[in-house]
């Protein structure tokens, strides 16, 4: 049976999940943090800096350019902080016109989408002094056209095995608790990009809780990750 044309671009929509791979001790864990669009999460990133808990930041163009003042703090912390590529304004890498994910547009062709994935990717080198080897495309959902030209441009992509915050839109307690499931491995995603919500008080008995059980911090930029599942 012929696919009709209009179908061909509906591909289902893929979330990667990743653990660390070949981690060294067996309490490793990586921490990565999403700044989308909106604001700077100042409790959240200072807590972790009091704490001295590394963690992967995924910022966009956008938020970069928008809250000058993390930034500034951000790359006062270089030694805790690793920053990688979340696209230049936070389109879902999903590929085809009128196609969604959560509600957000995605790319109406690979050419928009290699743009939001390069000038990602130069921001972070002009205002960080990183160039970035991850991506995290916009909800962390692809299409396997995308995923293949991420990866053609050059990015590992970066996925995530326990989603603490849903979106920041858990409660502290609802964070916590999803944090106590925590293995050796795990590569944690949540948000720093809404100061408004309860994912620095939900991050912070969480992160707490798990460097009293002795799990360890680790950054993207140290280790890789593996497909799981
Ligand atoms: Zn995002």
């Amino acid at each position: 049976m012929a696919i009709a044309p209009s179908l061909l671009w509906a591909q289902p929509l893929i979330e990667v999940h990743d653990t660390i791979a070949g981690a060294k001790a067996p309490q490793q864990v990586a921490l990565t943090l999403d700044a989308c669009t909106g604001a700077f999460d100042d409790d959240l990133i200072e807590f972790l800096i009091r704490n001295r808990i590394p963690a992967t930041l995924f910022a966009t163009k956008r938020w970069l350019v928008n809250n000058p003042q993390g930034v500034a703090i951000i790359k006062a912390h270089r030694d805790l902080f690793d920053v990688e590529n979340h696209g230049e304004n936070h389109i879902p890498a999903v590929i085809g016109q009128g196609r969604r994910v959560y509600g957000i547009p995605g790319e109406p062709d690979l050419l928009h989408l290699r743009r939001e994935v390069q000038e990602g990717a130069k921001a972070i080198t002009d205002m960080m002094g990183i160039a970035p080897r991850w991506y995290r495309g916009a909800t962390a959902e692809y299409d396997t056209q995308a995923l293949k030209e991420i990866k053609q441009l050059g990015f590992g992509i970066a996925g995530f095995s326990v989603n603490a915050d849903a979106g920041a839109t858990l409660s502290q307690a609802a964070i916590q608790k999803r944090l106590s499931h925590v293995k050796g491995g795990d590569v944690i995603i949540a948000h720093m990009n809404k100061p408004a919500s309860q994912t620095a008080e939900g991050l912070s008995s969480g992160l707490l809780a798990l460097l009293r059980r002795g799990f360890v911090f680790v950054r993207l930029d140290q280790v890789d990750l593996r497909v799981v599942p």
